[in-house]
């Protein structure tokens, strides 16, 4: 797996103070992506264990509330292997820390994964701008959903995090 970058102190993707992960890789191609450079699964940097460390060492702070992935996708097919690596150590090492993770599949689509039981929150659905709205937390666009992932897999419906 490729990342572009990792951001510090981010208060935007995620309950309280975050480290964030962007990764190489997506699929869905929405009109208006803020980040369309990120595309490309082949760019960016190799997401090896000095990355690792950096996000580590961030999430040893107490005032870090945990890590968000996004990107791209962190469930383009080629990054889903790293990525639950990834999750599953951060939950062994930092248990008290939370992960959430942005994606552009629906959740029906992607709740049989195995990656998801490592994941607290998920942000689902394409970003689609004639849905836009900048009043929205944690999204851009009102069909995504912000989703408390433990209680739905346990109930077997979504259950949102936020409205
Ligand atoms: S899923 Fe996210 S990163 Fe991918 S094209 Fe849509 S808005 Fe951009």
């Amino acid at each position: 797996m490729r990342y572009h970058d990792i951001t510090k102190n981010d208060m935007k993707n995620g309950d309280g103070l975050r480290v964030v992960l962007w990764v190489s890789g997506c699929g869905h191609h929405c009109p208006g992506c803020q980040n369309p450079l990120t595309w490309d699964p082949d760019i960016g940097l190799e997401f090896d264990e000095a990355a690792y460390q950096e996000i580590a060492m961030q999430l040893q702070e107490d005032y870090v509330s945990g890590l968000t992935l996004s990107g791209g996708d962190p469930l383009f097919p080629g990054n889903r292997d790293s990525v639950e690596d990834l999750i599953k150590r951060v939950k062994k090492e930092f248990p008290d820390k939370t992960v959430w993770m942005y994606t552009g599949y629906d959740w029906d689509v992607v709740k049989g994964l195995s990656l998801l039981s490592s994941i607290d929150i998920l942000v689902d659905g394409r970003y689609m701008e004639e849905q836009r709205d900048t009043n929205l937390p944690w999204r851009g666009s009102k069909n995504q959903r912000v989703i408390d992932v433990k209680r739905s897999l346990e109930s077997g419906e979504v259950v949102l995090h936020c409205d």
